[in-house]
């Protein structure tokens, strides 16, 4: 049998075991299950590695405990601005979103975007547009409202901070979602989706949408989905750096992954992690921080979800 694997993330952070409730880390916990057995599901039955990372996302998206879809923080307006990026390792083709809202599944939107768009990345506005037009599934406020996020929000409304949900000064840590999948094909795919971070500027757009910093895929390397603080993701183009690594410096994706997660990322101030695949089955959850919301599952009988360090 050809290998298969799917990886999942539902961000990083200070996720303290010490700071969780037995109900909630369970809550998490099957969460994540459920969307690793959605994509996972797809890729046993022969699917492809791109329909297995967006309906793993889709799952994430549709649970609120995650920080992208239902669930979205809030921006320094009150209002939910949401990004996600797709690619296909297969044939480089990509697609994003940023800042849009009432769009149920931005990731669902984003790979509209690569495939009947003739664009990579359409925003705002536009991306509402374009969404209305593919007939996009959209919500109202209240789908999306949640009233811890509003709290969290309420902390911070009226001042210059915004928080990520990985800063320490919290007990509760939400970030972004992704996934990463090898298909039975050899086929390697992406995405990644977020709410970005509370009381973020109207128009602030993070590294989840940007190809090579937050998403990357190729074949010839790897597939690899970020979280973290995105200002530094961004200036480091964590995604492509992995990949980079690999093609340029021969470096494995384990060997690649913990260069940039542990020490580029770090040595320019930045947190978080990221999780990735190759065309060899490899998987790696790699993160510096004190947690990572994750799941990885294969055809070798792995089948693991973790919170913590
Ligand atoms: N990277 C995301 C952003 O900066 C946040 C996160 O991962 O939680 O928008």
């Amino acid at each position: 049998m050809e290998n298969i694997s799917l990886a999942i993330h539902g961000g990083a952070g200070t996720i303290l075991k010490s700071a969780m409730t037995s109900e909630k880390e369970l809550a998490y916990q099957k969460g994540l299950q459920a969307a690793l057995d959605e994509g996972y599901g797809l890729l046993a039955n022969g699917g492809s590695s791109i329909d297995a990372v967006e309906a793993a996302v889709t799952s994430l998206e549709d649970c609120t405990l995650f920080n992208a879809g239902k669930g979205s923080v809030f921006t320094s307006e009150g209002s939910h601005e949401m990004d996600a990026s797709i690619m296909d390792g297969s044939n480089l083709m990509a697609g994003a979103v940023s800042a849009i809202s009432g769009v149920k599944n931005p990731v669902q939107l984003s790979r509209l975007v690569m495939e009947q768009s003739g664009h990579v990345f359409l925003s705002g506005e536009g991306a509402e547009k374009f969404a209305k037009q593919m007939n996009c599934k959209f919500e109202s406020d209240d789908y999306f409202y949640d009233e811890f996020r509003h709290q969290q929000w309420l902390e911070v409304k009226g001042t210059d901070q915004f928080q990520l949900d990985h800063s320490d000064n919290k007990e509760h840590k939400f970030g972004t979602v992704g996934a990463v999948a090898l298909d039975s094909r050899g086929n390697i795919a992406a995405a990644t989706s977020t709410g970005g971070m509370t009381n973020k500027r109207f128009g602030r757009i993070g590294d989840s949408p940007m190809i090579g910093a937050g998403n990357y895929a190729n074949n010839q390397t790897c597939a690899v989905s970020c979280t973290g603080s995105g200002e530094f993701f961004i200036r480091g183009v964590v995604a492509y750096d992995v990949s980079c690594l690999i093609e340029y410096k021969g470096l494995s994706l384990a060997q690649a992954c913990h260069e940039v997660v542990q020490k580029r990322l770090m040595k320019i101030g930045g947190d978080g992690g990221l999780i990735a695949v190759d065309t060899h089955g490899n998987i790696v959850l790699e993160f510096n921080t004190e947690g990572m919301y994750r799941g990885a599952r294969n055809n070798n009988g792995l089948n693991e979800i973790s919170i913590y360090k």
